[in-house]
C-alpha cells in the first residue's frame, strides 16, 4: 500500500506531525538530509508505527499515492527552494509539494507562481503550537494554490487543533495568504508575550512583589478573561524552582531573542503604512533588552530617582491586569487591521473570524478572548477596526481608568512599558477627530511646497501657501 503523504525534515517539528498524522490513520513516508535520523526516528518515536522510511527523494516520491503529497518541514528560505528543484523532476502534473516551516510570505507567493507554471500546485501553510501542537493539535493556517485544497483538507482539518468540534485549520488565502496570516500571528505573540513581561515588570519592580505573589496573580487571571495559553505558562514558569528552591526566572539572562516573523509583521506594516505600533514595540523592547552590557553601564551613569510605591498595591494589580487587557485588544485590533490592508494589496479574500477560529485553539496565542474576535466578525464580516464592535468598545471603556493609571504609574516609577504606554497611545489617537496633521502639513508646506487639502474643500483639492512671501 502506497502512503498518503510523504514529509521531508525530521526535526521537532516534522517528527511530531508525522505521529499526529499517523495517528489519525494515514500513511506517512519520511525522508531527512541526514538520513541517520530517518533510521533514529524509526526506531525511537515512531517505532511500531505503520510510518515508512525512506532514504532518498527518489524513494519518497515512490512509496506516494497520486496525486503525491509531499510536506517539507525544514528550515525556512534557501533550503525550501532546494528542495523544489529537487522534487521537480520527479513529481508529475498535479502532484503537491506544501511548505509548513515559517517561510515569508513573498517568498510562498512567488513560489507558488512559479509552480503553477510546472503544473505542480503548491501549498505553503503556517503551522503553529510548537512541538506539543504538532504532535497533539497544530493550528494550521494554509494558503497557496486552492485547487490543491481538496487533496489536503482531510489530512490538516483531521491532525489540527479542533475547538467545540470546529477544526483550526481552514483554508486562508491564494498564494502567500496562509503564511501572511501565520507571520501576523507571531507578531501578535511576540505583543501578548511583552504585554505579559510588562505586568510582570510593574508588579516586580515598581509594587515591589515577590515572585511567588506574582506566580498567584497570573494563575488568577487566567481564570478571567486573560484566559490563554500564554497566561497559563507564564504562572507555570513562575512557580517552576531550581536545585536551591530559588524561582528559576531569576537566574535567566535577560536578553530576548528572536527568529524574525515579528521583525517581518513590523516592517509589512510600515510598507502597507497601518499602525501596527504595539508589535514594533514589543520587537524594539527585544532589541533594547539584547543590549545588555550597554544597559548595564547606563544604570550607572543614569540612575533611576528614589522612589517607590506608596499607594493600595491591590488597586494597581486590578489597574495592571486592565491595561494588559485593553493592550492586548489594541494589539489584535492592530493586526487584524493590517490583514484587512494585505487582503486589499493582494486580493485575498480573508475570512477574519475563519482566522479568529484557527488562533482560537492549538497555537501559542490561543485563548479565550479569540472566541469574543470570531464572533464580532461573524456578526459583522466588514468590521473596519475590532474596537468599534460592541464587545470590545464596552470592554475597552471598562479597562480605560485602570489601564491609564497603571501607565501613570509605570511611569512615576519609571518601569518601562513601552506596549501599554503606545497602545494607550494609538487609542488615544484612533479615537481623536481632529489631531495635529494639520500643522504638520503645513509644515510639508512650508519647506517642501508639498500643498495641503482645507477642511472647508472638498477632499484631492490641494493649495499651497507663500508661507514667507519670498515667493
Ligand atoms: P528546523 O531546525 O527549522 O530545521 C531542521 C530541518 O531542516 C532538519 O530536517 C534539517 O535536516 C533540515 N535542513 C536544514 N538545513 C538544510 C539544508 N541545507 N539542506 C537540507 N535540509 C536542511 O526544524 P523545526 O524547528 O522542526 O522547524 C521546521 C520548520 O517549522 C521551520 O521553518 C520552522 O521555522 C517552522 N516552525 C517551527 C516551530 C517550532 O516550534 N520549532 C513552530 C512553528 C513553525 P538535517 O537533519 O539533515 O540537518
Amino acid at each position: 500500500m502506497k502512503a498518503n503523504i510523504g514529509l521531508i525534515g525530521l526535526a521537532v517539528m516534522g517528527q511530531n506531525l508525522v505521529l499526529n498524522m499517523n495517528d489519525h490513520g494515514f500513511k506517512v513516508a519520511v525522508y531527512n538530509r541526514t538520513t541517520a535520523k530517518v533510521d533514529e526516528f524509526l526506531r525511537g518515536p515512531a517505532k511500531g508505527s505503520d510510518i515508512v522510511g525512506t532514504y532518498s527523494l527518489e524513494e519518497l516520491v515512490d512509496s506516494l499515492e497520486a496525486p503525491r503529497r509531499v510536506m517539507l518541514m525544514v528550515k525556512a528560505g534557501e533550503v525550501v527552494d532546494l528542495y523544489i528543484e529537487k522534487l521537480l523532476p520527479l513529481l508529475s502534473a498535479g502532484d503537491i509539494i506544501i511548505d509548513g516551516g515559517n517561510s515569508l510570505y513573498s517568498d510562498t507567493n512567488r513560489r507558488t507562481d512559479y509552480l503553477r507554471g510546472k503544473n505542480i500546485l503548491y501549498i505553503g501553510t503556517g503551522v503553529s503550537g510548537g512541538e506539543e501542537g504538532a504532535r497533539h493539535g497544530p493550528s494550521i493556517m494554509p494558503g497557496g494554490n486552492k485547487d490543491a485544497w481538496e487533496a489536503v483538507k482531510p489530512i490538516f482539518q483531521a491532525i489540527s487543533a479542533k475547538v467545540d468540534g470546529d477544526p483550526c485549520c481552514q483554508w486562508v488565502g491564494d498564494n502567500g495568504g496562509g503564511h501572511y496570516v501565520k507571520m501576523v500571528h507571531n507578531g501578535i505573540e511576540y505583543g501578548d508575550m511583552q504585554l505579559i513581561c510588562e505586568a510582570y515588570q510593574l508588579m516586580r519592580e515598581g509594587l515591589g512583589l515577590n515572585v511567588d505573589e506574582i506566580q498567584a496573580i497570573f494563575a488568577e487571571w487566567n481564570h478571567g478573561v486573560l484566559d490563554s495559553y500564554l497566561i497559563e505558562i507564564t504562572a507555570n514558569i513562575l512557580a517552576y524552582k531550581d536545585e536551591n528552591g530559588e524561582p528559576l526566572i531569576d537566574s535567566i539572562l535577560d536578553t530576548a531573542g528572536q527568529k524574525g516573523t515579528g521583525k517581518w509583521t513590523g516592517i509589512n506594516a510600515l510598507e502597507m503604512g497601518i499602525p501596527l505600533t504595539l508589535i514594533a514595540e514589543s520587537v524594539f523592547a527585544r532589541c533594547l533588552s539584547a543590549q545588555k552590557q550597554e544597559r548595564v553601564k547606563a544604570a550607572q551613569h543614569l540612575p533611576k530617582q528614589p522612589g517607590g510605591f506608596s499607594g493600595d498595591k491591590q488597586v494597581m494589580i486590578d489597574a495592571i491586569h486592565d491595561a494588559l487587557y485593553a493592550s492586548k485588544i489594541i494589539s489584535y485590533a492592530q493586526g487584524f487591521q493590517l490583514m484587512r490592508e494585505a487582503a486589499k494589496e493582494y486580493q485575498w479574500s480573508l475570512n477574519y473570524g475563519d482566522i479568529a477560529l484557527m488562533w482560537r485553539g492549538g497555537c501559542i496565542i490561543r485563548s479565550q478572548f479569540l472566541g469574543n474576535i470570531k464572533q464580532a466578525y461573524d456578526h459583522n464580516p466588514e468590521l473596519e477596526n475590532l474596537l468599534l464592535a460592541d464587545f470590545f468598545a464596552e470592554a475597552m471603556a471598562k479597562a480605560e481608568s485602570g489601564w491609564r493609571k497603571a501607565v501613570i504609574q509605570a511611569i512615576e516609577l519609571q518601569v518601562p512599558t513601552p506596549a501599554f504606554s503606545s497602545a494607550l497611545a494609538y487609542f488615544d489617537g484612533y479615537r481623536t477627530a481632529r489631531l495635529p496633521a494639520n500643522l504638520l502639513q503645513a509644515q510639508r508646506d512650508y519647506f517642501g511646497a508639498h500643498s495641503y487639502e482645507r477642511t472647508d474643500k472638498p477632499r484631492g483639492e490641494f493649495f499651497h501657501t507663500d508661507w514667507t512671501g519670498h515667493g
